[in-house]
């Protein structure tokens, strides 16, 4: 097995990776909150998550990738107040809370085929697990870390960081934290500013509720996610992962309620990915500078100056390392398209090279550096331009101006194979959608209208044709052969 290094939240550090019994790897990456379409700020994360569980299956490890689905539980507030989000979207889309999360559960997976991820090994979600939610939280207040406040039950931040650190994933102080919270009001149930509900009580207008010993209600959201990565993965696992917003309070509370319930540290590696931006801002619902994967294909958003295939967007989001920020915008986007297309083009000259008796390349170099940047923190940025080193070859190689042998050209195929398509998950656009298929059936009939105007030597309508289809966005390339084209 490789020596891989992986950057450590918790640490600060770069560590080389050790997984807990080799070669199984247990990887929990918090999910969507499906009351609502997931942006393509959130889909950034999930792409990351897949590229690493590739990685991590491509290297030989056994995966079991376990990626949540929060159906339940998520008040508006970051402070557990404010309307259940479920409730609330249920009652603006006149239908049952069940609905919605079928209805977004739906359309979330949809995008996940669209960008091509790989489904986690299990999808568990929070309202198939409140009977172990509940238990986790009976054992917090067993070990009198947790207290019930009319129905309501709290998690005692202040008690338990007399034992243990709170803050230790932001590498905070509790006099910090403390200090960036706003004081208790005479309303608060809670007795400690930074105390968060593992369980809140149930109003009487609320529709998700379940029985507990604490009465009807329903789990916090932070809960969640420590009931079902112990449950599928063990009390302590490998790897958990999210994006950056979550370290703060989310994973802090992760670390915290499982430490509370049995003593241990719930995770060896924290990986964190970093946000997409829109000129610089966060993009994020309450923004509203979210644009939908769906608007993002069709071109159907006023910061969108076209439709972008899904294996263009997802090159661009693999070109930068995850741990860096990725700002969006059309130009970066249109670049990362034809850095595509280039690799997607010097993957089909590959098939056609013939060989030569010697080589002046060394092809195993540039796969060595390949496993290189990948052991280095999944650096996709670094590994994507070797590929395009690989793919210059091909390309000098196609006109004569450079040799490769057979052995050569076979290590450039499995290069191909196995870090663009197997590890980075990119794959040949289908063109199988009824508007590709028509756009074609045009062409074919524009062209045919063409090669007839050129015959009869009207090179006018030739030319006024190939312009105006210039100004469409397609390019025509007159061969021996006939002519060809490409948007
Ligand atoms: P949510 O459905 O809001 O819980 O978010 C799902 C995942 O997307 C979480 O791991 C978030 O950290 C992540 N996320 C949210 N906004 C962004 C963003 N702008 N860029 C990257 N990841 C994000
Ligand atoms: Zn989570």
């Amino acid at each position: 097995m490789q020596a891989l290094f992986l950057y450590n939240t918790l640490t600060r550090k770069k560590e080389e990776f050790k997984a807990l019994n080799p070669p199984f790897v247990g990887l929990y990456v918090c999910g969507p909150t499906v009351y609502s379409d997931v942006h393509l700020g959130n889909c950034r994360t999930f792409v990351s998550f897949d590229l690493i569980y590739r990685y991590l299956l491509h290297l030989g490890y056994k995966v079991r990738y376990v990626r949540n689905v929060t159906d339940a539980g998520h008040l508006e507030g970051d402070r557990d107040e404010g309307d259940d989000k479920f409730a609330k979207k249920a009652k603006l889309e006149q239908l049952e809370p069940m609905e919605i999360v079928q209805k977004y559960t739906v359309g979330f997976r949809d995008v996940m085929r669209d960008f091509n991820t790989l489904p986690p090994s299990i999808e568990p979600t929070a309202t198939g697990h409140i009977s172990e939610q509940i238990e986790m939280i009976k054992e917090i207040i067993s070990n009198g870390l947790a207290y019930e406040t009319s129905g309501t039950v709290y998690f005692d931040v202040e008690k338990y960081s007399k034992e243990f650190n709170y803050g230790q994933l932001t590498n905070r102080k509790l006099e910090e934290l403390l200090e960036g919270t706003r004081e208790l009001g005479g309303q608060d149930e809670k007795k400690g500013r930074l105390d968060f509900a593992l369980w809140i009580k149930a109003k009487p207008e609320t529709i998700m509720r379940w029985p507990s010993p604490w009465g009807w209600g329903f789990p916090g959201w932070h809960i969640e996610c420590s009931a079902m990565s112990r449950k599928y993965l063990g009390d302590t696992f490998d790897i958990h992962g999210g994006g950056m917003d979550l370290q703060a309070t989310h994973h802090t509370n992760e670390i915290a309620q499982s430490q509370a319930c049995y003593h241990k540290t719930p995770v060896n590696y924290w990986l964190h990915t970093n946000m997409l931006t829109v000129n610089g801002t966060r993009m994020s619902k309450s923004a509203g500078n979210g644009f939908l994967p769906g608007e993002l294909f069709t071109g159907n958003h006023p910061l969108l100056e076209r439709g972008y295939k899904p294996m263009a967007v997802r090159f661009f989001m693999l070109q930068t390392h995850y741990r860096s920020t990725l700002d969006f915008s059309n130009e970066a986007l249109q670049a990362s398209e034809k850095g595509f297309e280039r690799l997607m083009d010097s993957y089909k000259t590959l098939q056609t090279l013939s060989a030569s008796p010697s080589s002046n390349e060394d092809i195993q170099t540039i796969e060595n550096k390949c496993y290189e940047a990948m052991n280095d923190d999944f650096n996709t940025s670094v590994l994507i331009a070797h590929l395009f080193d690989a793919a210059r070859i091909i390309n000098s190689a196609n006109d004569k101006k450079t040799n490769l042998t057979q052995a050569d050209i076979d290590l450039l195929k499995k290069l191909y194979n196995d870090f663009l398509f197997d590890v980075l998950g990119l794959k040949q656009e289908e063109s199988n959608n009824r508007l590709d298929a028509a756009l074609e059936k045009v062409m074919e009939l524009v062209l045919d209208m063409r090669a007839k105007a050129k015959t009869g030597k009207d090179f006018k309508l030739s030319d006024e044709i190939r312009d105006k289809l210039i100004d469409a966005g397609i390019q025509i390339k007159d061969t021996k052969e006939g002519s060809t084209w490409k948007v």
